[in-house]
């Protein structure tokens, strides 16, 4: 624990992490363009799987019969699986006809998709355990912050009733499995409410009283004009002791790690920084550590756009305080010349670079939350 009362690590059945700590999204089973050993050599300890999408493609019998996802992938430290609701509710959301939700359940049929999908709170625990992750998380019901009141009422009591039912079939299936504790997968609750400070409290309370290893902040973090719902966010930690994880669900960008970094968050997922860099647009430190104090408006990271013509003859690295493989070897320029030729070593170099930079992020934070 440090001063706060907050953890400094989790220790999980495939490994260590270290708290508060940045996880890319392996979607499908992969960080886009870049390999597990890549992702050893840039310092990351564990990833997200999304267990929407595995379960349409291979498929969970594929995965099963493969030995789970860190035998398939070649992954040997941990692995988070979200619960597929968020990615449902999503689908849905964006158009009635590809499923509905009601109380038992989540039915869905991607678009151009011949098979009907249905997620239960009992099917998403036994997927994500038949995939070994290490960390599961509970189906919960997910909402729009801008939606009214009665809405984020109504999944707050069905997200509490899929906790339950989460949280029994986890527990039947640990009594069969007989596993030893330190083999023991953990196992996280949604706290769900929207912008309403009375909702998250009783579903943070009723999740409490049900018991989970760690929560996540349930719902998109941003508002409408993509700005971090700081209010709620800091009051919905505050309802759960410090010492049990949360994980802030797709908090990614660097600012908003660090802000919910120093609220208590511990966990953070996004695709943001490796689909930045896809796209050119890398994070470098403007100091070479520790990162400006709270309130603070000092420019502490800053980006870099590769495709610009400034980069054309930049023969420096992207980073001075960068020790990645893309840094260490190669200017910018030479990026610059395998972005404008569409090599995919430019994803690639691209991509491990600010996965190591959210990694130096994540250390600065420690040793500013260790001192
Ligand atoms: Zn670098």
């Amino acid at each position: 624990m440090n001063r706060n009362g907050y953890r400094t690590y989790l220790q999980l059945p495939h490994g260590h992490i270290g708290l508060p700590a940045y996880l890319p999204d392996a979607t499908l089973g992969v960080v886009r363009n870049v390999d597990s050993v890549d992702l050893e050599q840039c310092g990351i300890e564990a990833v997200v799987m999304n267990t929407f999408h595995l379960m349409q493609r291979p498929g969970s019998s594929t995965i099963t019969a493969l030995g789970g996802l860190h035998t398939m992938t070649g992954w040997s430290r941990p692995i988070i699986t979200d619960s597929g609701g968020f990615q449902a509710y999503s689908l849905i959301r964006q158009n009635a006809t590809f499923g509905s939700i009601n109380d038992k359940g989540i039915t869905f049929q991607p678009e151009g998709s011949d098979r009907k999908f249905h997620l239960t709170p009992e099917k998403s625990v036994q997927l994500q355990l038949s995939y070994g992750a290490d960390i599961l998380v509970c189906l919960d019901d997910c909402t729009h912050v801008d939606d009214p009141f009665e809405t984020q009422q109504e999944s707050v009591k069905r997200t509490i009733e899929w906790a339950k039912r989460c949280k029994d079939e986890f527990q039947q299936r640990m009594q069969q499995k007989r596993l030893p504790q330190e083999k023991r997968p953990l196992l996280f609750g949604v706290i769900q409410g929207g912008g309403f400070h009375e909702l998250r409290k009783q579903c943070a309370d009723a999740l409490l009283e049900i018991g989970f290893d760690g929560f996540g902040f349930g719902g998109w973090p941003l508002d409408s004009k993509g700005q971090l719902l700081t209010s709620i966010i800091t009051y919905t930690r505050e309802l759960v002791p410090p010492e049990l994880p949360m994980h802030a669900l797709g908090v990614g960008h660097p600012a908003n790690v660090v802000e919910c970094a120093r609220m208590g968050y511990d966990i953070f997922d996004s695709a943001m920084p490796t689909r930045d860099a896809r796209h050119s647009r890398l994070y470098f430190f403007t100091t070479p550590d520790s990162l400006p104090a709270h309130g603070s408006t000092e420019k502490w990271f800053s980006y870099l756009y590769v495709n610009d013509d400034k980069a054309i003859k930049n023969d420096g690295p992207v980073s001075r305080y960068c020790d990645c493989l893309c840094c260490s070897r190669y200017s910018v320029a030479y990026l610059h010349h395998l972005f404008k030729i569409n090599d995919s070593l430019f994803l690639r170099l691209a991509t491990l670079h600010n996965l190591r930079f959210m990694v130096q992020l994540t250390e600065r934070l420690r040793a500013e939350q260790h001192e």
